[in-house]
C-alpha cells in the first residue's frame, strides 16, 4: 500500500479469464468463470486500505469481492507470473490529475494536438552536467533551448505551450509531471544536454520512455534521474515499488508506439539541421517521462563534457537550430496524430 494506491495480487493457478468490474460502497469484484476458491489461501486482511475482503462460490464461477476504504476511480490489472498472480493496481481519486477524469484519454482532452510541455531539465541548485572548458552549467543551456522551443510554438497559433520552469529554480521531476498532466497537455518535451566520462563522446540523442535494452541508455537515465531520487527518499522508494512498476508499465506502453515515433521524428529533423552527429534514438527508464500521460520525449541535444559541443551549445544559432529542428519534429507529429 502507498500513498496514491494499493496492489491487489490474487494467486491463480493459471491465466484463467477474468471480469472486473466496481459496485457502489467502494466495492472491486473480481469474478472468474469457472473458477475455484481455496478458502484457506484467503490472506488476512492487513491492508489499512482494505475493509474486508469477501469469496463467494458459485456454482459455476468464483467471485472475490474487496472492499476499499477509500474511494477509486483508475486501477488496471493483468497477469503476472513466478508465481502467477493477477495484480490490481489501484489508484486513490486523489491521485488522478483530476478527480473528474475517470479514464486516461489518448491524445489530450480534445481532438487538437496543441498543448505542448517544455520541460528545462534541472534548474537552481541543480545544475545537470557541467562543461570540461568554461564550466558551462546544463541547466542555463536547457533553459535557453527550452526558451527558444516555446517562442517558435507560441508564433505559431496551432499551439499551446506549457513550461515546467520559466526562470533559473529547481523543480522536482515530480511536480513537472503534475504541471504537464494538470494542463491536459498532448505531448511532453524534456530539454537536456548529455555528458560523458569519455572526453571524445559526442553527438545529439533522442530518447523515449521505455526500459532500457543497453548500458549506456541506462546510464543516461540514471544521471538524469540521479539528483531526483537522491534529494527525495520517499520517491526513491516509491521508483522501486511494485505498484509504481506496473502502473508506470501501463501508462508507458499506452504512448510507447507515438512516443518512438515522436522521437524518431526529433531525430530526423535534428539531423537535417544540425552539424553533430546522432547517436539515434534509444530508450530508457527516465523518471520524469514515466510520470507523464501523454507521448513524451527527452532530447539531449549535444554532449556537454565534449569541449568541441560545449562551444556550440554556448553558441545562439545552434541552440536556435536545435529548437527548430524540434519544433518541426513537433508540427509533422502533430499533423500525423491530430484528431486520430
Ligand atoms: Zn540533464
Amino acid at each position: 500500500v502507498k500513498e496514491n494506491g494499493t496492489l491487489i495480487e490474487v494467486f491463480t493457478t493459471d491465466s484463467v479469464p477474468y471480469q472486473i468490474y466496481q459496485s457502489e460502497g467502494n466495492w472491486l469484484n473480481i469474478e472468474f468463470p469457472g473458477g475455484r476458491i481455496n478458502r484457506t489461501k484467503i490472506a488476512a486482511v492487513t491492508s489499512p486500505a482494505v475493509i474486508k475482503i469477501d469469496a463467494f462460490q458459485f456454482p459455476n464461477s468464483a467471485q472475490l469481492s474487496i472492499q476499499l476504504r477509500r474511494s477509486f476511480s483508475k486501477y488496471r490489472h493483468g497477469y503476472k507470473s513466478d508465481p502467477r498472480r493477477l495484480q490490481i493496481a489501484i489508484e486513490d481519486a486523489s491521485f488522478a490529475p483530476d478527480s473528474a477524469v475517470t479514464s486516461l484519454t489518448r491524445i489530450g482532452p480534445d481532438d487538437k494536438l496543441d498543448v505542448i510541455v517544455i520541460d528545462a531539465g534541472h534548474g537552481g541548485n541543480e545544475y545537470g552536467a557541467i562543461g570540461r572548458k568554461w564550466k558551462t552549467r546544463e541547466k542555463d543551456i536547457t533553459l535557453e533551448i527550452a526558451r527558444e522551443l516555446a517562442k517558435l510554438l507560441r508564433k505559431d497559433d496551432k499551439f499551446k505551450v506549457v513550461m515546467t520552469r520559466t526562470k533559473d529554480e529547481a523543480v522536482p521531476l515530480n511536480k513537472r509531471a503534475k504541471i504537464a498532466n494538470d494542463a491536459r497537455a498532448d505531448l511532453f518535451v524534456s530539454i537536456h544536454c548529455n555528458a560523458s566520462p569519455k572526453k571524445t563522446a559526442h553527438g545529439f540523442e533522442v530518447f523515449y520512455l521505455a526500459p532500457a535494452k543497453n548500458d549506456s541508455a541506462r546510464a543516461v537515465a540514471q544521471a538524469e534521474n540521479a539528483p531526483f531520487l537522491v534529494d527525495d527518499p520517499n520517491l526513491k522508494a516509491e521508483a522501486q515499488d511494485d505498484l509504481s512498476a506496473i502502473l508506470n508499465d501501463m501508462i508507458q506502453t499506452e504512448f510507447l508506439a507515438e512516443s518512438a515515433d515522436l522521437a524518431s521524428m526529433a531525430d530526423m529533423e535534428m539531423r537535417k539541421s544540425l552539424s553533430i552527429k546522432s547517436r539515434g534514438v534509444d530508450h530508457a527508464g527516465f523518471v520524469v517521462l514515466n510520470r507523464v500521460y501523454m507521448p513524451s520525449i527527452l532530447v539531449e541535444t549535444a554532449v556537454i563534457s565534449n569541449t568541441d559541443e560545449e562551444k556550440l551549445l554556448r553558441d545562439k544559432n545552434f541552440r536556435r537550430q536545435a529548437a527548430e529542428a524540434i519544433y518541426s519534429a513537433i508540427k509533422r507529429f502533430q499533423a500525423k496524430y491530430e484528431g486520430k
